[in-house]
């Protein structure tokens, strides 16, 4: 009866559509006038944004010999940097981020060098305008690639801003200026999120710059102010002082808000004494173009009670992401927002408030803004709509990694939430401080090389999270996330043989509890 219902309705809105773009009079009244309206299609699927999550979940559909279409259009930003397919992740995000990391922790090479026989000098200039256009030429080939590869699975791509005109019909507009409907039996939102910039300090728009710009800066950003304390300022700051930069990093609170917080301060601590500045707990209050272009930025500190100034050539706004929701007219068809995010209400199964429209990637509420879980997510909703599976998206003990100079790993719970969830009594943490074995030549400061493992005290002992610092921490994490999600316990680790030399052998090697006032020092091999 359901089905029957469901066939129904799909019959009558495509039936609608079809009057609607004929420009006659629908049976329940409609009037359809709109001149240069272009039928873009009826399609099993239509997925409104081509970003990580949206591109893996038309491809999965595709396979399933469905209809699929995919709109993806990029609104420049308010500085004007626009970019092609494919989504944040590989034009403003993930990819020119982790390929500038590598640049910087190129140049840290370059100083360790000459220790280890290499006749090369300890530094040498960075040169902005080569590094950004060898990222770019490789943003550009994926841009393409996506391309064919959507055309490969016959899955149609509309390079339009998409808005809901009903239930099951989206509109945009053509570069011409055509009006395009495209109607579908499931829609999946996958539209993402942009930076925010603060509404309270005067100039931030007019003035400052985000992450959408500073991948695509035809000029080094020179002395740079970076605003925020979490993973996009953090890893934007690093790699700034890495090409040898003058920057810093205003703080309004605490750095990495939500991970394990002596983490955290580690992260930061290598940072400042590798050349980043902090300014802690400051509030920017106003930023003013300089006659010389430069930016006067004037702030609030907290600590002193004072205003303080001076004068960047930058100002890099890293306060959060705004998600996308706001242009795809969803009151219209009645999609729930979460009322303080503004990200969309979705189930275990990405279903929004609409039955046949779901939700995935960051602009879904509560779940985390990763590249990985939008794909996996975009995946696992296609298989589930076109393939008979039922498997959900798993969203716990999702790995991730922060690529700050010294990179911080992690799965599963800091130390404060494995507390507060199991009481301190309950949980067992060993952890250990640790020297890379390449650290040693070049005699490069350890300090911060760090690792814990957060355990339930009880029974089996089972791992909860476990965090690293040090080099590679994102290759290092991977493997153990692994036995994390398949429930490894403490005495597994114990049984695991090291790789050695390896920073990863450590984690295996762990015996110092917390709670035994230990130290946690260096032990050598
Ligand atoms: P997106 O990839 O943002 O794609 C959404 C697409 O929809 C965009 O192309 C957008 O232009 C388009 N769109 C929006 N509205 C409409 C509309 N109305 N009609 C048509 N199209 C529309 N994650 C990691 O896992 N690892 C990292 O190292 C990492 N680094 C990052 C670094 C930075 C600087 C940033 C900002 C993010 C980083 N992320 C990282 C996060 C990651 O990029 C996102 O989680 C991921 O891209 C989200 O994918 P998505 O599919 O939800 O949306
Ligand atoms: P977050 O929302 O994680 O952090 C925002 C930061 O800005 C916080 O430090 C916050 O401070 C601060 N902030 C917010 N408003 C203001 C303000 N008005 N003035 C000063 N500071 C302010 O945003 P990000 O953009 O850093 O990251 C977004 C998401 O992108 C992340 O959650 C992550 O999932 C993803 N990402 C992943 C990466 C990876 O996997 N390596 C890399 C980069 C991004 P406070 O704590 O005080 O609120």
């Amino acid at each position: 009866m359901a089905a029957a219902l469901a066939a129904a309705s799909r019959q009558s809105w495509r039936r609608l559509f079809r009057w609607r773009a004929s420009g006659s009079r629908a049976p329940c009244g409609l009037v359809c006038t709109t001149r240069g309206l272009s039928d873009g299609g009826a399609y099993d699927l239509l997925v409104v944004g081509g970003g990580s999550g949206g591109l893996a979940c038309a491809k999965e559909a595709a396979e399933f010999g469905k209809k699929v279409a995919v709109m993806d259009f990029v609104a420049p930003s308010p500085r004007g940097t626009s970019w092609g397919l494919g989504g944040t992740c590989v034009n403003v995000g993930c990819i020119p981020k982790k390929l500038m990391h590598h640049a910087a922790l190129l140049g840290g090479a370059l100083a360790d060098a000459h220790h280890y026989g290499w006749g090369v000098a300890p530094s040498a200039p960075h040169d902005w305008q080569q590094m950004t256009k060898a990222i770019q030429n490789h943003v550009k080939s994926l841009n393409w690639g996506y391309r064919v590869q959507l055309q490969e699975r016959n899955v149609k791509y509309f390079n339009i801003q998409g808005s809901f005109v009903n239930d099951h019909t989206v509109r945009g507009f053509t570069k011409a200026g055509k009006e395009m409907l495209v109607t579908a039996d499931h829609i999946v939102l996958a539209t993402g999120g942009r930076p925010r910039y603060p509404s309270d300090v005067e100039g931030a728009m007019e003035y400052g710059i985000t992450s959408d710009d500073l991948f695509w800066l035809k000029d080094s950003p020179g002395k740079t102010l970076v605003v925020g304390a979490s993973y996009v300022s953090l890893e934007c700051a690093g790699f700034l002082t890495g090409f040898g930069l003058d920057t810093t990093v205003m703080m309004r609170s605490v750095p990495l808000r939500g991970f394990d917080q002596q983490m955290a301060l580690l992260v930061t601590d290598y940072m400042e004494s590798h050349g980043t500045k902090f300014l802690k707990h400051c509030t920017m209050k106003k930023l003013e173009k300089l006659k010389n272009n430069r930016l006067q930025v004037t702030w609030n500190n907290h600590d002193t009670n004072t205003e303080e100034m001076s004068v960047f050539d930058t100002v890099l706004w890293a306060v959060g992401r705004v998600p996308e929701t706001r242009r795809l007219n969803l009151d219209q068809v009645g999609v729930k927002l979460h009322p303080d995010s503004q990200k969309i209400l979705v189930d275990a199964g990405e279903v929004t408030s609409v039955p046949h429209i779901y939700a995935i990637g960051d602009i879904a509420e509560s779940r985390p803004e990763l590249t990985p879980t939008a794909i996996m997510a975009g995946k696992l909703l296609a298989r589930r709509l076109f393939g008979q599976a039922t498997e959900l998206m798993d969203y716990d003990n999702v790995a991730t990694t922060v690529f700050t100079p010294l990179e911080y790993g992690c799965v599963g719970l800091s130390e404060e939430e494995a507390e507060s969830r199991y009481g301190e009594d309950n949980i067992e943490v060993y952890h250990a401080y640790y020297k890379p074995l390449e650290f040693t030549v070049p005699e490069r400061d350890s300090s911060q090389c760090y690792i814990k493992m957060v355990c339930l005290r009880e029974r089996d002992q089972r791992i909860l999270g476990l965090h690293f610092i040090g080099p590679n921490a994102g290759e290092v994490i991977q493997g153990f996330a692994l036995g994390i999600k398949c429930g490894a316990t403490y005495p597994q680790m114990k049984k695991t043989v090291g790789i050695h030399p390896t920073s990863a052998e450590e984690v295996t090697k762990l015996w110092i509890t917390k709670r035994s006032g230990l130290p946690a020092t260096v032990t050598g091999c």
